[in-house]
């Protein structure tokens, strides 16, 4: 059986780097580590300028927060404490390493003591929050806690191999190469769960990683592997979930409302080498790819690399860049920093021409009310009028149309023959509405603080005073 959602849109593969086996990207000289690449608060920095760190070494944490710790991805000393900034765009503080060269490993990292079945559910979250994990497919939100808002709340655990943007080969490889980290840390997440069984979701234009997957798994019977259809974006947790359950979703909902989690691919092989190797987070596969560069590669890079070292990986470029873009071309970022660094998030470096890049021109384009674009929006909303009330920044009736849950997939600018530029300028309403609820938020909070410290509260009725 085949599983698939309504919607979406069959994009072309260029899956040029299929057959590229996953080569470790030379160490960098210099690595940029960002203290926030994860959903939540800044890490605070845990090393001064001029300090000796070890590989793997804990350099920043955040307490009392959501987030993670972030790790030396090799050892050197510490030559600043710098913003820079990342490749979403924000400025954020960065731990920059010389790197010696040593490769020497933090002392007390160490492999789990214990079989797995000794692990209590809170030992395993607590190990894999301490390595540092956060979702690998892009969306960066902190394993460690999405496993907390799960527990006792989920009877499905879904393992996130569908890899539907163009280009990206990472997790492809990751099957053909490691499918026991895969399955080795989705047995870890079960446990921490409770669940008796991970589907580990794969396109079928990957039946070979599907195959290796299989193999791997020896017939266990915690492992099944549920094949979905090529189709974009089969890889958003949303329709994942959808087409596997097929459960829905509603607008604001999280996947453990519906009893589901998800966790990409490279996720689970980060928690498997956390319990396995005692290694926090501190490397990736990134996909190098596009028509600039001489030779595509999967690298294996350290996290803090200078994404323009990996094009350097490759063989540079062969002809004039237009757009260096960080992750896949439907949802990727494009960069004004050729130094940007690799990140927890990062599963591509894509060079395009200005010819591959492909400037429609679309400033002036008009709709021409064709309804492709909601035809094929896997949300089932009506992007031609939320880009209308983006323009107009009419923000009311923007979110009365559910523009907030639009998940910025880019089919509907896709298929538009206007090219008309709708998921940018939804992408800026939704940026604009969640700017103004902080704002709000903030201003709240600080008035009803305002208010508190002007009018205490009668010592009497203070909790703990009254008896
Ligand atoms: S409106 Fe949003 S969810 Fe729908 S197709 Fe466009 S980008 Fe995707
Ligand atoms: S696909 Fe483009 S032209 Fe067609 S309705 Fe949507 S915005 Fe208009």
């Amino acid at each position: 059986m085949i599983y698939t959602f309504k919607g979406g849109v069959h994009v072309e593969e260029h899956k040029n780097t299929a057959g590229c086996r996953i080569e470790p990207a030379p160490a960098p000289g210099r690595v940029f580590i960002p203290l926030s690449q994860h959903i939540g608060a800044p890490a605070k920095p845990l090393a001064a300028k001029g300090e000796r760190v070890f590989l793997g070494q804990k350099i920043g944490e955040v307490e009392n927060a959501l987030g993670c710790p972030v790790h030396a991805s090799v050892s050197g000393t510490v030559v600043e404490i710098a913003e820079k900034r990342t490749a979403l765009g924000a400025v954020v503080q960065n731990v920059v390493i010389e790197n010696d060269g040593l490769e020497e490993r933090a002392p007390g990292l160490a492999p789990a003591n214990r079989p797995l079945l000794e692990y209590t559910p809170d030992e395993i979250v607590e190990v894999i929050r301490q390595a540092g994990i956060s979702g690998m497919g892009g969306a960066t939100f902190p394993t460690y806690a999405k496993i907390r808002s799960a527990m006792g709340k989920v009877d499905r655990l879904i393992v996130n191999c569908a890899e539907c943007e163009p280009y990206i080969t990472a997790n492809h490889r990751l099957m053909l190469e490691r499918p026991k980290e895969i399955i080795n840390g989705a047995k870890i997440l079960l446990r921490a769960l409770g669940l008796r069984l991970a589907e580990i979701a794969v396109e079928d234009n990957k039946l070979d990683g599907a195959e290796a997957i299989r193999r791997a798994a020896e017939e266990s019977r915690l492992i099944a592997i549920r094949i979905v259809k090529t189709k974009y974006p089969q890889g958003d947790e949303r329709q994942l979930i959808y087409a596997i359950t097929g459960r829905e979703m509603p607008a604001g909902k999280l996947p453990a409302d519906v009893g589901c989690v998800v966790f990409n691919a490279e996720t689970c092989a980060a928690v498997c080498r956390a319990f396995t190797e005692g290694m926090p987070l501190i490397d990736r596969i990134v996909t190098v790819d596009g028509d600039c560069v001489k030779t595509p590669k999967n690298l294996l890079a350290k996290i803090g690399t200078p994404v323009s070292e990996l094009i350097e990986a490759c063989g540079g470029l062969v002809k004039k860049p237009e757009k260096i873009v960080v992750g896949g071309p439907m949802m990727g970022f494009a960069q004004w920093d050729k130094d940007t660094p690799v990140t927890k998030g990062t599963s591509a470096v894509l060079v395009f021409s200005a010819e591959a890049a492909g400037d429609r021109g679309a400033e002036n384009a008009a709709c021409i009310r064709c309804g492709r674009c909601a035809a094929h929006c896997p949300m089932h909303l009506i992007p031609t009028l939320l880009q209308t009330y983006a323009q107009a920044d009419d923000q009311a009736s923007f979110e009365a149309y559910a523009g907030l849950s639009c998940v910025e997939c880019g089919s509907c600018s896709y298929v538009c023959p206007a090219h008309v530029p709708i998921v940018q300028y939804i992408r800026m309403e939704k940026f604009r509405i969640n700017a103004a609820k902080r704002a709000a938020a903030a201003a709240k909070r600080q008035a009803e603080e305002a208010h508190a410290a002007k009018n205490p509260a009668p010592a009497g009725e203070k909790g703990g005073e009254k008896a």
